[in-house]
């Protein structure tokens, strides 16, 4: 039997890919090398933040309504809540990259802001204690998805229309041949019409091309117990990206598990190898994190309830890579999300569908993510 299409790895965006396909009535099989919704890759940890003010590059914000819309849609197939808004603060220094970079997105997009200084953010948000000489911008859009529940929404619904998929399956090789590809796993071998690469930190793996554009990086995650938990409830407590003198991080209220949740972005700045990489977290792993919670979110530093490693896949400029491989147009690639992808994942999925049926993507200016950038 051949496939119209073989998504490679069943995380974050294969997940979303294969429902696209499926939607649109594609024979799709999707591979997945652990059980589907494993915490070895890069989409686990039950929150990640949305955010419709971008301070990386203003040109995400049309993806970014397609995903609100996307993921509204996928709420309403999987009859359960999938994106929470709890506002959004950008906070840094006033001319710093994370406010003046929100601020831009804000006015060339008309999305709708304030900017508030760090002894207005403590009142309206006392879980937050900024020093004076940091401000943030408050978007009404910010919130999280869950991950977790995403990829199973999304399995589940292409399954409903005729999806197959194979968990705890290892793509060992893939060789284009006669306009299709052929599929070589650790239990049998496949022909498709087109491959659609999302293997996330195994990129480089799956498509050796990628080796110096797709590095993972080790990360972690801590929750700790609020000692005035009113101060971090979603009602309570917008999500935030904070530039900070220590690096940036990123943070939660509390659901779904115990605790206030928040991460650095490249935490240690350690590179790994997927397959061997340091899975459990030690005291120098919680010190990166404490003692920004000790700083800036001191009713929040109680005791450690939980830390979770996961793996960031950063492109060298890190904007996402979204292309077909460049010897071979039946094969299209998504990588690189460099720690900020999760949010767009619905409309990545839909773009790899566009890539698998049109062999491109008229609908979005995808300038910024082709692999071609990085050949001038
Ligand atoms: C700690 C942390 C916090 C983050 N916070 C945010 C956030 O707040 N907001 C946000 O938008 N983004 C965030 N991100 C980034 C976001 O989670 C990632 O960009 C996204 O999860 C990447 O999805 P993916 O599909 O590329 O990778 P994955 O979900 O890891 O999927 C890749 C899949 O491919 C499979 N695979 C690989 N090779 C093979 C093979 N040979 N055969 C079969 N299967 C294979 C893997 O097992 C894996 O399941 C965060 C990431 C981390 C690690």
């Amino acid at each position: 039997m051949r496939y119209h299409a073989i998504v490679l790895g069943v995380g974050g965006m294969g997940s979303a890919a294969l429902y696209h396909l499926a939607r649109r009535g594609r024979r799709v099989l999707g591979i997945e090398q652990f059980s589907l919704g494993h915490e070895f890759g890069s989409s686990h940890g039950v929150t990640r933040i949305i955010r419709l003010a971008y301070a990386e590059h203003p040109a995400y914000v049309p993806l970014l309504r397609r995903a609100y819309q996307l993921w509204r849609e996928m709420e309403h197939e999987a009859g359960e809540r999938l994106l929470f808004l709890t506002g959004g603060l950008d906070a840094g220094p006033p001319g710093g990259q994370m406010v003046t970079g929100s601020l831009r997105s804000c006015r060339e997009h008309g999305i709708a802001h304030e900017l508030l200084d760090a002894g207005e953010i403590a009142r309206r948000f006392p879980g937050y204690r900024l020093p004076a000489e940091m401000a943030a911008v408050y978007q009404a859009e910010g919130g999280f998805v869950l991950p977790e529940r995403s990829i199973a929404a999304h399995v589940t619904a292409a399954l409903a229309r005729g999806a197959e998929v194979h968990g705890c399956e290892r793509v060992v090789a893939w060789h284009a041949q006669g306009g299709g590809v052929e599929v070589r796993t650790d239990r049998g071998s496949y022909l498709a019409d087109r491959l659609v690469i999302a293997a996330g930190a195994w990129a480089a793996q799956a498509m050796p091309e990628l080796k110096t554009l797709a590095a993972p990086e080790r990360q972690v995650l801590i929750w700790t117990q609020p000692l005035r938990p009113e101060r971090f409830a979603p009602a309570t407590f917008p999500i935030f990206n904070m530039e900070a003198e220590e690096g940036r991080f990123y943070g939660f209220p509390i659901y779904g598990v115990p605790g206030f949740k928040i991460g650095k972005y490249h935490h240690r700045g350690e590179q790994v190898d997927p397959d061997r990489m340091n899975r459990g977290s030690d005291s120098e792993d919680e010190k990166v994190l404490r003692e920004a919670i000790a700083r800036y979110f001191p009713d929040a530093n109680g005791a450690t309830l939980a830390m979770k490693t996961c793996l960031f896949t950063n492109s060298p400029d890190e904007h996402f890579i979204l292309d077909l491989h460049p010897a071979w147009p039946q094969v299209s690639v998504a990588a690189g999300f460099s720690g900020h992808g999760f949010k767009f994942a619905p409309v990545i999925g839909e773009i790899l569908a566009d890539f698998v049926l049109d062999g491109g993507c008229g609908r979005w200016d995808l300038g910024l993510f082709r692999l071609g950038r990085f050949a001038r």
